[in-house]
């Protein structure tokens, strides 16, 4: 599958892992929108938010804790921090493999570009 998280997941490309489990791993962003910006992923290929099925809840909750928890040894839960899910062309979506983003150390405005 020509997936360029895929390939991430795989080791094929290399990244800057923060964490990983038997479920996800997560990365730094290669193109940082902030001091703070780390991509969660899941190991399982799922394209967009709308390929979700009621059976993924776990693994949706799983990834924000994930993203909570990181945000906390990152330094930045009690300043703040954004977490994004960008869905298709119009929500700004590039890489169709659902991504969490995880932003912070810096001040973030409303509503969003
Ligand atoms: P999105 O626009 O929500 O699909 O986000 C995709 C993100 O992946 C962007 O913030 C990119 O900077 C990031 N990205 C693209 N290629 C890589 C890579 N090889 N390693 C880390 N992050 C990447
Ligand atoms: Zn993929």
């Amino acid at each position: 599958m020509d997936c360029l998280f895929c390939k991430i997941i795989a080791g094929d490309i290399p990244s800057d892992i923060v964490n990983e489990d038997e479920k996800l791993i997560a990365f730094r962003d290669i193109n940082p929108q902030a001091p703070t910006h780390v991509l969660i992923i899941p190991r399982q290929h799922i394209a967009t938010l709308n390929h979700l099925d009621v059976d993924d809840g776990e693994l949706i909750g799983h990834m924000t804790l994930s993203a909570t928890t990181l945000a906390k040894e990152m330094g930045i839960a009690d300043s703040g921090y954004r977490l994004v899910w960008n869905c298709n062309r119009e929500g700004g979506q590039d890489v169709f493999h659902i991504h969490l983003h995880l932003l912070g150390g810096r001040t973030m405005h409303w509503p969003p570009g």
